[in-house]
C-alpha cells in the first residue's frame, strides 16, 4: 500500500519509519523494513500499527544506509508478519503495491522448478524470479527486466540486492511511484507526501518505467529497456 526507499549516506531504518508514517493515512495491516548491511540484508516486521514496527528498531536497530519499507494491505495471503513486505529470497529483498494477477501461473512453475516459498503472498513470486533469474547467470538489471516481462497486474515494485549496497531498483505499472533527489541521496515513494520532509525535487515514473536508483541521481528505463528522461518538478515543501 505504501513504498518508501532510500539510497543514503547516513542510516535509514528511522528516517523510512517516519515516512512511513507520512502514509498512514491510506490504511494498513502490516508493516516492514530492509537494509543492506555489510554485504547482507536485514529485515524488521511487524503487524499492527507502525509503532509496534517502531518499537522492535529501537529494541533492535537496524543499520545501513541503503533500504526499502512498505506498509501492507493484504490482497493475496492473511494479513500476519510473515507476509508483510519486505519479501527476501536469497539476497533480494521486495516491496510491492498493487496485485501481481499472474502470481499463481508463475508460483506453480517456479514451485515445479523446486523453489520453495515462504509466504502466501502474490509478491513473492517477484523475488522468487529475479532470484531464478540470477541463479542463472544474469546480470542484476537483467533479472529485473526479465522478470518485469513476466509478472502481468498492477505494480509499483522496488527492489534491492545484498551484493549491491548503493542501489534500488524500482518499477511501475499502475500504482504511482516518485523518485526524490537529495543532497548525495536518492529517495522513492509511491507518494511524494512521502518524501516532502527529505526533498521537494521528485520525478514520476511513468507506466511501463523502471529504474536503477543511486545516490547521485537515478536512470530511467521504458518498458523497452530504452533509457529516458522523465521531467523533475518542484514539490511544494510541505514538512
Ligand atoms: N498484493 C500484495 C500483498 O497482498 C501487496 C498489497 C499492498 O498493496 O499493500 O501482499
Amino acid at each position: 500500500c505504501g513504498i518508501v526507499g532510500i539510497v543514503g549516506k547516513e542510516p535509514v531504518a528511522d528516517r523510512l519509519v517516519d515516512a512511513l508514517k507520512r502514509l498512514e493515512y491510506r490504511g494498513y495491516d502490516s508493516a516492514g523494513v530492509a537494509t543492506i548491511h555489510e554485504g547482507h540484508l536485514a529485515r524488521r516486521r511487524a503487524e499492527g500499527k507502525l509503532v509496534n514496527l517502531a518499537r522492535k528498531l529501537a529494541a533492535d536497530p537496524l543499520p545501513g544506509n541503503v533500504g526499502i519499507a512498505h506498509t501492507r494491505w493484504a490482497t493475496h495471503g492473511a494479513p500476519n508478519e510473515t507476509n508483510a513486505h519486505p519479501h527476501i529470497v536469497d539476497g533480494v529483498a521486495v516491496v510491492h503495491n498493487g496485485i501481481i494477477e499472474n502470481f499463481s501461473e508463475l508460483k506453480e512453475g517456479l514451485l515445479a522448478e523446486g523453489v520453495t516459498f515462504d509466504t502466501q503472498t502474490d509478491t513473492e513470486v517477484v523475488g522468487q524470479l529475479i532470484a531464478r533469474n540470477l541463479r542463472n547467470g544474469m546480470g542484476r538489471r537483467q533479472a529485473m527486466q526479465a522478470m518485469l516481462r513476466e509478472i502481468t497486474g498492477a505494480y509499483a515494485l522496488a527492489v534491492i540486492f545484498a551484493d549491491d549496497p548503493s542501489t534500488i531498483m524500482a518499477a511501475r505499472s499502475g500504482p504511482p511511484l516518485a523518485i526524490g533527489f537529495g543532497d548525495g541521496e536518492t529517495y522513492l515513494g509511491s507518494d511524494a507526501i512521502a518524501l516532502a520532509p527529505l526533498t521537494n525535487e521528485i520525478t514520476y515514473l511513468v507506466d511501463g518505467d523502471w529504474a536503477v536508483i543511486g545516490r547521485e541521481g537515478a536512470f530511467i528505463f521504458d518498458h523497452e529497456g530504452n533509457q529516458i528522461d522523465r521531467p523533475r518538478q518542484i514539490t511544494q515543501a510541505a514538512a
